[in-house]
């Protein structure tokens, strides 16, 4: 007897920032549930290498496809060539992200303007290319990759609280829109994840106030309720589980992974 098929098999899910950390585990995840995974980043050798491995994993087909998620024509060549190279888009993960520390009369107009770029314009630019797909086959899914940043204030991140906070209103807000359309769009809102974005963060801060790096990872640490860093696989097993087609009727949700 044949294995039963897998929940997502044959839909083609799109992963922003998928090179490490919560966008690499999600795009694991979701090729271990079926679905065929275009890997979006900046650089293509991560996405290139994670592609081989899941290729050699499960047999079949992925896409890298380079893109800064913040350029317009980037974004607009690299969902050309997924829906081409993979097929229409069923299920997108707005996972890219940057944060930086910065006091926020120090914070200058620049910055300000590219961490909104990449925190919320990014979901904006990759949602319009692959939403039309979801709508005219009447299924899709969309998760934004928020933060506790997105429902709550965090001092010294202005920009990114900021951004984050836009990203759930986007969720909210879109998935009214289509919620008659067969396309759920929900936020997930993780607290601190061991990544490389902790880390940064961590050395900036250290670098800002002169306190010692060990100090400030614990007081990041001590805000997760569960006394750990989350895994970036517990982060994207909720994702996976908002992209089961179970989940129909969960929709406009900003669910705080908060551990
Ligand atoms: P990470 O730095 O390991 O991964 C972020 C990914 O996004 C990287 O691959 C990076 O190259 C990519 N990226 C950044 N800017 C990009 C751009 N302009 N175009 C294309 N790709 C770009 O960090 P992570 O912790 O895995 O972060 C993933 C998401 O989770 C982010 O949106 C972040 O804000 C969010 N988040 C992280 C935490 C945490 O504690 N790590 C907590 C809450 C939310």
């Amino acid at each position: 007897m044949s294995d039963p098929p897998l929940p997502l098999e044959g839909l083609h899910a799109v992963v922003t920032g998928a090179g490490r950390g919560i966008g690499a585990a999600t795009a694991r995840r979701l090729a271990e549930m079926g679905a065929a995974v275009t890997l979006v980043g900046r650089s293509v050798e991560p996405l290139r290498e994670l592609a081989f491995e899941l290729a050699n994993d499960h047999g079949r087909l992925f896409h890298a496809a380079p893109a800064d998620v913040t350029d317009t024509a980037q974004v607009e060549s690299a969902f050309a060539e997924a829906r081409e190279v993979m097929g229409p888009v069923a299920i997108l993960v707005n996972n890219a992200g940057a944060v930086e520390s910065t006091p926020f009369l120090k914070l200058t107009e620049e910055r300000w303007r590219a961490l909104v770029d990449v925190n919320l314009t990014s979901a904006f630019l990759c949602t319009q290319r692959a939403l039309p797909d979801m709508v005219e086959h009447g299924w899709g899914r969309v998760i934004n990759v928020a933060s506790v940043a997105g429902v709550t204030g965090i001092p010294y991140v202005s920009a990114y609280v900021a951004a984050k906070h836009g990203l759930v209103g986007l969720s909210r807000s879109l998935a009214l829109e289509v919620a008659k359309k067969g396309v759920t769009v929900n936020a997930v809102c993780p607290g601190y994840v061991d990544t490389a974005l902790v880390a940064g963060s961590v050395a900036a801060l250290a670098e800002m106030t002169g306190r010692k790096g060990a100090e400030l990872l614990d007081a990041m640490i001590s805000q997760n309720p569960s006394g750990r860093l989350l895994t970036p696989e517990e982060v994207a097993s909720s994702i996976a589980w908002l992209c089961h087609p179970d989940q129909a009727m969960v929709t406009g949700q900003a669910i705080v992974i908060g551990g």
